[in-house]
């Protein structure tokens, strides 16, 4: 008697973390169920797809979707429709600009917006703040993923930065609780004087604040951060790293034994300080976006294995926070989460970096780093996530497609050739494909044991 799935993939590219081959791919239960070439078997649904490449769906570790407390800003229902149709297949939402998680009654809070309003199973991020250094216990017990810190102003008053003395305190509880930090590593020193400088000269453009944020900044918080996690024996993930030299940092260190790990994100791969000037308050974001020179330096060390994690960090704001002439009062966060993936996985086709790289950078390496479970790769027996990709589907991306709560995003007015097919999360498709049905009370993940 032969097999009977829920649904089959027949013929495409399987990229899997460590190879790329054509085959076709089976699933059942919401869990991969074979893989092989001419797979014999009926299924409910067959995705016939000759042309496209299907990689694991990407596990999207760097999300600002501002629920709850200012679901004005994005929220779980829109921000991971649009996270579902950049192939997105879990995520997890960072811990700032909703109301903070900083203790087990927000986190609750936040998990039972999830569960209510998301498309994806997600996880939680903690924060790390002087605030709330005495409720780690019990935000490691909810099932946070880990701790997160700014060592710059974060934009938001209830979510205040840390000194070096914060961070070494907060760093010794996680390193206690088996718990990575992650950190946003500008140097708020170097950041605010500069700032306070431009502005007090009346310099306030967009070329003022990217002058503001200098590469140097980050190296110095960056340096800073890699000396308290040997000192503590905490995990260190550095989120959204925009120099070269910034990933050289904490390779040297991983070579040397060190635990921790780098992320950057496709803005900083796709985009360029002449974007910002070009396109103003949808571009700003903060490290901001280098050079061309500075992103040719980027991929170069990508592909060289310098990158850990890639992650979105897709941060939306309402439309009249992102106006005014003032560049530095203006929100700062790019809101990218439709079309980053996408635009990403064109770029490394262009320029021949390989799609199991990617792979790697977007799901294996995310799923291992926060212990997600078997998910990340394209294996019998693990979690049925994952992207279909269609390399021939030239289009432009226009605002009225937006999926997230404003029709803002970074990436308007650009043509492409990629597309996602579909989108599959626990065998169940949540985007594209004759899209049924994606009702279902969403999951939180929590860390598995160690
Ligand atoms: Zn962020």
């Amino acid at each position: 008697m032969s097999a009977s799935y829920d649904l089959i993939i027949r013929g495409a590219t399987l990229v899997c973390s460590d190879s790329t081959r054509r085959g076709d791919l089976a699933v059942a239960d919401g869990k991969i169920a074979a893989i092989g070439v001419d797979l014999e078997g009926t299924a409910n649904r067959v995705i016939h797809a000759e042309e496209h490449f299907v990689l694991p769906g990407y596990i999207d570790a760097h999300v600002h979707l501002n629920e709850p407390g200012r679901a004005d800003w994005e929220g779980f229902a829109t921000g991971t429709a649009a996270l579902a149709a950049a192939g997105c297949t879990c995520f997890v939402d960072m811990p700032l600009n909703s109301t903070p998680v900083l203790d087990a009654a927000s986190f609750r809070a936040k998990a039972k917006a999830l569960s209510r309003h998301s498309r994806l199973d997600g996880a939680i991020w903690g924060g790390l703040t002087p605030l709330n250094l005495d409720r780690f216990d019990e935000l490691a017990q909810c099932g946070v993923v880990g701790f997160k810190a700014f060592m710059s102003n974060s934009g938001m008053t209830d979510f205040p930065h840390c000194d070096l003395e914060t961070l070494r305190q907060g760093m010794a509880r996680a390193a206690a609780l088996g718990l990575p930090v992650a950190i946003h590593a500008e140097d708020d020193v170097m950041t605010s004087k500069l700032a306070a400088q431009a502005e007090a000269e009346g310099r306030c453009s967009a070329r003022d604040y990217l002058d503001s944020r200098p590469i140097q900044a980050e190296l110095k918080a960056i340096g800073d951060a890699l000396v308290i996690a040997r000192e503590t024996g905490c995990a260190l993930h550095i989120v959204h790293v925009s120099s070269a030299a910034g990933l050289r940092l904490i390779a040297d260190v991983r070579r040397a034994g060190g635990d921790v790990t780098a992320e950057t994100c496709p803005h900083y791969l796709l985009l360029e300080a002449n974007d910002v000037i070009r396109l103003g308050a949808p571009a700003k974001c903060a490290p901001p976006l280098r050079s061309a020179s500075e992103r040719e330096l980027l991929w170069q060390a990508l592909a060289e294995g310098l990158v850990d994690t890639i992650g979105s960090d897709h941060s939306p704001s309402p439309p009249d926070m992102k106006l005014g002439e003032n560049f530095f009062k203006i929100w700062g966060g790019i809101a990218g989460a439709q079309h980053n993936y996408p635009l990403l996985v064109e770029e490394a086709l262009r320029r021949q970096v390989p799609l199991s790289l990617i792979a790697r950078l977007t799901a294996l390496n995310v799923a291992r780093r926060f212990r997600l479970g078997n998910k990340g790769d394209l294996r019998v027996g693990w979690d049925a996530d994952l992207v279909v990709v269609d390399p021939r589907s030239p289009h432009e991306i226009v605002a009225r497609d937006l999926l997230s709560r404003h029709p803002l995003s970074a990436y308007v007015g650009r043509q492409t050739n990629v597309g996602i097919a579909a989108t599959i999360a626990a065998g169940r498709i949540v985007h594209g494909a004759d899209l049924t049905t994606t009702s279902h009370p969403a999951r939180i993940l929590r860390p598995s044991s160690l």
